[in-house]
Order: C-alpha cells, then structure tokens, then sequence
C-alpha cells in the first residue's frame, strides 16, 4: 500500500487500498513499528533509491564473481598468509606502516550506471531502465529491513523474510501481498524471496548506502530539534557474538619470542577444488573479528563496536565497527569523536568535554584531545593499583583505598573536602551519620583518633606524595568530578536499546563490512523510532 502523499508530477497510484486492519493496527499500543512504516516520509528516501537502482542496474549486467587476482608469482601458502593477516591486523605484534586504521572503513562502490535520477522514483514506480522482470520496489524493500529492527529482531535477510511470510499486515504495509492461490508466477507485488532480500542488503551495503541513510536520518532528528546538541558526548564500546570460530595462530615477534594469538579461519573466495594448490589468495573468513577480553578475563570471539551518544538525553549519534575487535577500548575513542565531529558540524560547535571509562583514563589521550580538537576527556579513574595504602597514615585511619577514599578504624569513610595547596596536601573529614552529627561522637575508637574534645569531628590530610598516582588537579574524589561521572553510564542504556531492543548480540552473518551494516541499519531504526516517540 501507497502513503498517500504524492509528489507533483508523480503519476497518482490508480488504486489505493484501504484496509480496515491498518486503522486498527495504527491505533494498538505496540504498534509502533506499524504507525512508523505507514507514515514513513518515502520523499526523504529518493536519493538512496536511486542510487539503489543504479546499482542494482550494474549489479544485473555483471554478477559478481570471484574477483580475486591471480599473480604470476608462487601461489602463499596458507601458513604465510596466517601470518600476513596476522601482522597486517591493527593488533599486529609489530605496528604497520602505515598504521592500520582503528575504526572499519568501507570501500565504497559507487555505481557506474547514473542514468536513474531521484525524480524518478516512488513507492511501486519501478524506473523503466531495469528491463525484464520488474524488480522489487526498494521503498518496499527497505521498509521491511526497518520494521524488522523495529519489531526487536535483527534487521538480517533471513528474519526480514521470515516475518514478511508470517505477519501480512507488516507485508502489507511494506507494500507487499501475499501470493494468491494459484497464481505462480512472478510479480513484483508478492513478498519477496529470501534470496532477493539477500541481494538487496548486499547492494545497499557495497554502495554505502545503509551508511548514508544512517547519518540523514541523525541529520534530520539534529536539525529538526528532535535531538538537541549538547556540550558532552559520552562513548564506549560493546561486543556482539561472532559468527564464525578461531583458530590459534602462533609467531614470533620482535625479539624471536614464541607468541600466539587468536584470528579468524581463513578462506578463499574462488570455488577452486583445491584450496591449497590453487592462486588465488586466503582471506580472513571473518574479518574483524578478534578476541575481547572482559572483566574477570572472561574471552570472548566477537565484533566490537564503538557507540557514542549525548549524555544528558540518552541518544545514540553514531554506531561503528572497530576494525579488529582486539582492539584496547583506549584507540577507538579518539578516532570516533572526530569522525562524529566531521559528521556533525552543530556536534563540534556546541562539544567541550567527552566521558569514558578508565579505559580511557590516560594523560597523553587527554592531551591529544586538549591539543587536537581543544575538547576535554573525563574518565572514569584507573587507579593502576589493586592495593590500599596502608603505611604512613594520618592516626586513626585504617587504610586508603586505591581511588584515594581514607577508610578510619571505625571502618568510616572519610569525606573528601578539597586541597590545601600551601603544604600540598588533600583534606578529609569524617562524615556525618543519619542524626546529622559527626561520627566520632560516640565512637569506640576515639581515644587513639580524636583525641581532642572537638564536635567536628576528625579532620585529616594526606600529602600528595601518599597519593602519588592521583593528580592534584582533577581529584576523582572531588565531587565535581563525580556529578559529570554519573552522566556517564547513559551509555550502557543506549548500548542495551540498540543491542537487545531493535536487535541481538549474536551476529548472523561474518565480515565487518556486514557487521557496520548491521549497525546501520539498527541505528536507522532507532532514530526513527526517537523521532515518532519524540
Ligand atoms: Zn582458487
């Protein structure tokens, strides 16, 4: 079915259905995906589907096939090509020149056919160059891999097909119709094959198009004031399950020291019999994929992405493919925000502080981020030591934990007051219990504490050389530091939206170039979804 909406000199559909499910559907509590598909602006999409139709053009003149070059020289062996990906890797043992670049980037494949010109294109007006069967509309198309993530299921090939079979009111607000009975043949009208959608992600994905429609749709929800830009963004990373396996690779690396390291399986595009005998050259099965490690050292074989948002609304802004998913969480930030600040221009005009986690909590990260883009990094603070100091304390005090909290024998936290910079020192005093007063009153230990008859309370401090590691001039302890801290985690909830709400952290397809669609294609949804709710 056609939204009514028509642009001038468009021919006017003949027939325009109207279901009466629609008008129930539209008014349902969860059916959200639904209202957003009916009233999705088609207008807004004719530059990507012309685009799409070019490609697809180019795509039916010449199939794809095994492009891999064959050279005159003898063919690598696959143990040498083990190690060639291995050291070609952004986590080689011996960094490349150049350097591999940290974040994914997509080779773009711009379509060589230009003739389809976005006034060309609406919903079932199918441009008269593609001869032949008349192929699926991509608004249609499109609009079933959006629902799909809409819905809470991955927008991936196999489910879109699955939910287009099983629920005819998303066919059909997709603009498709189920098959009559009898009728065999092809039509354009009908849900389309498994294998079609497959073809359609593919297109999209090699012509960068879920990419560009990605950062319209963040574009529109900035400029319309859908989203307000704000003076911090908040960033981190997260993993999805890859779907593939690892094999162990081992190496020697610079000073002849036996190593090992986990990589993708490797394969060959070419469907020669003989892999081992054959020219053509090894690939990583999984490109991208790489081992994450976890708290508590728990490994995991998967995809890592970089997410930054706006703290103080909870919104994404941009979703990225780390290049190799082993990659320390400390290099994807800085990359990330300036690309997020070339993407958005209001973002690098309003931004002045950016929040991490102690991954990022590093002094020559903090100056690259002063010095290069004039924005300051916070991070969570890594205190770089598991042990409390428990030597040399001010009497009365048990110990420091790592983080710079004085714990007294009482087993009180002692609260940070500020710093006294004539004998370089930092100040604490005992806290206050619930009846407001201080909690030396009354304590069992005050006679080797407090000694003095004072109501205040315990007050100490700690010379900057007992806390070596904390620096004088941004405190953790401080609570300035920590009210911008607790903007912080809005991260997590935005990761949880993207990943379990419009989708899974189990990937069903291998490659990065299939993983940043996949991201893509979640993050579109999602502002939309940001866009109906707001
Ligand atoms: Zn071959």
């Amino acid at each position: 079915m056609l939204t009514p909406r028509i642009a001038e000199g468009q021919q006017i559909p003949l027939l325009h259905e109207v279901h009466s499910d629609d008008e129930r559907l539209l008014n349902t509590i969860d059916g959200e995906w639904f209202e957003i598909l009916y009233h999705l602006r088609w207008e807004d999409y004719r530059e990507p589907a012309a685009d799409y139709y070019n490609a697809l053009y180019d795509f039916n003149q010449a199939p794809p096939q095994a492009t891999t070059e064959e050279s005159d020289a003898r063919p690598e062996t696959q143990e040498q090509a083990r190690q060639r990906l291995l050291f070609d890797r952004a986590t080689a043992p011996i960094a490349t020149n150049p350097p591999a670049p940290i974040l994914f980037q997509r080779e773009v494949v711009e379509p060589r056919a230009r003739e389809v010109q976005p006034s060309d294109v609406a919903p079932g007006v199918v441009p008269l160059r593609l001869v032949g069967r008349k192929p699926k509309c991509f608004f249609g198309l499109l609009k079933s891999f959006i629902g799909t993530s809409l819905m809470g299921f991955p927008a991936q090939p196999e489910q879109v097909h699955l939910l287009l079979r099983s629920n005819p009111a998303f066919a059909r607000v997709c603009g498709f119709s189920h098959q009559e009975k009898g009728r065999s043949e092809y039509h354009y009208h009908q849900v389309p094959s498994l294998r079609k959608l497959e073809q359609f992600d593919q297109i999209m994905t090699d012509a960068g198009l879920w990419d560009r429609i990605k950062l319209s749709e963040v574009k529109a929800n900035l400029a319309s004031g859908v989203i307000r830009a704000e003076q911090e963004l908040v960033g981190d990373t997260t993993h999805y399950h890859a779907y593939s396996s690892f094999e162990t690779v081992h190496y020697e690396d610079e000073r002849g020291n036996e190593c090992k390291k986990s990589q993708s399986k490797l394969t060959k595009r070419c469907r020669c019999e003989d892999w081992q005998a054959c020219p053509h050259e090894w690939e990583l099965r999984d490109a991208g994929a790489g081992t994450i490690v976890k708290a508590g050292k728990k490994m995991i074989w998967g995809h890592k992405a970089s997410v930054i948002g706006l703290p103080q609304q909870g919104i994404a802004i941009d979703a990225v493919a780390v290049g190799d998913a082993a990659t320390h969480d400390g290099q994807t930030f800085f990359p990330h925000v300036e690309k997020v600040l070339g993407d958005h221009p209001d973002l690098a005009q309003s931004v002045r502080r950016v929040l991490y986690d102690s991954a990022c909590d590093d002094a020559s990260l903090k100056q690259r981020f002063q010095e290069d883009l004039g924005i300051e990094l916070k991070a969570s603070f890594n205190p770089r030591r598991s042990k409390a100091i428990t030597e040399e304390l001010p009497r009365g005090i048990e110990k420091i934990t790592p983080s710079g909290v004085p714990i007294c024998l009482a087993g009180y936290e002692m609260d940070y007051q500020g710093i006294r910079y004539a004998n370089e020192t930092f100040i604490y005093r005992a806290p206050k219990g619930d009846d407001g007063l201080c909690v030396c009153i009354g304590c069992r230990e005050r006679a080797q504490c407090c000694n003095h008859s004072s109501q205040s309370g315990r007050t100490i401090t700690v010379s900057f050389d007992t806390l070596k590691h904390i620096d004088p001039s941004d405190p953790p302890m401080a609570k300035r530091f920590k009210a911008i801290m607790t903007r912080r985690p809005s991260v997590e909830r935005m990761i949880k939206r993207l990943k379990c709400d419009l989708g899974d952290d189990r990937l069903s397809k291998r490659g990065n170039d299939s993983f940043q669609a996949y991201l893509d294609k979640t993050m579109i949804s999602y502002h939309l979804l940001i866009r109906h709710l707001h």
